[in-house]
């Protein structure tokens, strides 16, 4: 970046506030207690982000007479769940490009998938009443470069010979009918196949159904060890250990407590900036009326959106 770039930026970021916006948020429920003590319980789920908080609640539905015990060695939701982009997107490949690519022959049923497991989010966010601002507003794949747009319109070939429904491929025209940035050359718009959400407002939902349906949760509490105990598992805590005939770990990049594991995690950043609010004068500038997700094609992608 030049000289003069730099001053600028920096001097544009100087009153930002290094929080999470969604996680600074007053609604943010007081923690659980830690556990003090021996617990004995069916499963034992360890960590409190969507992975875990998620399981736990599918535990309960299918056999509501499971004894469920959930343990959070901070607070549920504070990692990645609670402060990510809160694009809520069914692709299991990371996108359809890279799906195209990888796994030619099955995309058809990834992507079948995908959509189904995304129904069964809005599903389960609508049936508990999940206040978690989700929006089935879509997404739009945009290109900034020529070449980009070339990539677009093929993609969006192979997504009707595959007979993938739901892709529309943009011109530079409609796409600024869409979102009028003059960089915007052209669009790939995924009109069912991503939800826009409240990242932190889903996780303390999730938190709180599960309360609802007699999950105990333990927040502060680190699992630091997990060993055969009898016919099922024992996981040590700082202050006590919790018997379990399974256990699930939801722990994300965090070490595993199953070893064997970690040489499989590799952790990869990504930053999210907020913007003050827009004036009505410049959301109407951009003319983004339909809310959707916006992505670029570039290889160290930016990725942005309208909060609520
Ligand atoms: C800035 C950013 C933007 C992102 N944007 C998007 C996006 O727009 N769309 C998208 O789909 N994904 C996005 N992601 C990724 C997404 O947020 C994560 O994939 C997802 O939240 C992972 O959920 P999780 O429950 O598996 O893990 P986490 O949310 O990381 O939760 C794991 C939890 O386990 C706890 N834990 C770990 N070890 C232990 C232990 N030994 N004992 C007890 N507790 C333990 C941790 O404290 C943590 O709370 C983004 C991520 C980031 C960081």
């Amino acid at each position: 970046m030049a000289p003069y770039a730099m001053r600028e930026s920096a001097r544009s970021l100087s009153d930002a506030r290094p929080v999470s916006y969604w996680l600074d948020d007053p609604g943010k429920p007081v923690a659980r207690p830690a556990l003090t003590g021996d617990e004995r319980c069916d499963l034992l789920v360890v960590g409190g982000g969507y992975s875990g908080l998620w399981t736990a609640l599918i535990a309960k539905e299918r056999d509501p007479g499971r004894d469920v015990v959930l343990i959070e060695g901070d607070e549920a939701g504070w990692a990645a769940s609670g402060r990510n982009g809160g694009f809520c997107a069914a692709s299991l490949t990371h996108g359809l490009a890279n799906g195209l690519e990888r796994w030619p022959d099955e995309i058809g049923k990834l992507e079948a998938l995908g959509a189904r497991n995304l129904d069964a989010i809005e599903e389960t966010v609508t049936r508990h009443s999940i206040d978690c601002e989700f929006e089935r507003t879509g997404e739009i794949d945009v290109a900034t470069e020529p070449h980009q747009l070339d990539e677009l319109r093929e993609w969006h070939a192979r997504t009707e010979e595959l007979g993938l429904g739901g892709f529309e491929f943009l011109d530079r025209e409609r796409m600024r009918g869409e979102v009028d940035s003059p960089t915007f050359l052209g669009g790939l718009l995924d009109r069912r196949g991503v939800a826009m959400l409240h990242p932190a407002k889903l996780v303390w939902g999730l938190k709180e159904v599960c309360l609802g349906l007699g999950v105990r949760i333990f927040e502060h509490t680190p699992g630091l060890e997990l060993a055969r105990s009898g016919a099922g598992t024992a996981v040590r805590t700082p202050y006590g250990r919790v018997f379990a005939r399974d256990v699930a770990l939801g722990t994300n990049i965090f070490p595993s407590l199953v070893k064997r594991v970690r040489p499989y995690t590799v952790p990869v950043y990504d930053y999210a900036l907020m913007t003050e609010p827009l004036t009505a004068d410049q959301l109407a500038s951009v003319g983004w009326r339909n809310r959707q997700g916006l992505g670029d094609s570039a290889n160290q992608f930016h990725y942005f959106r309208l909060s609520a």
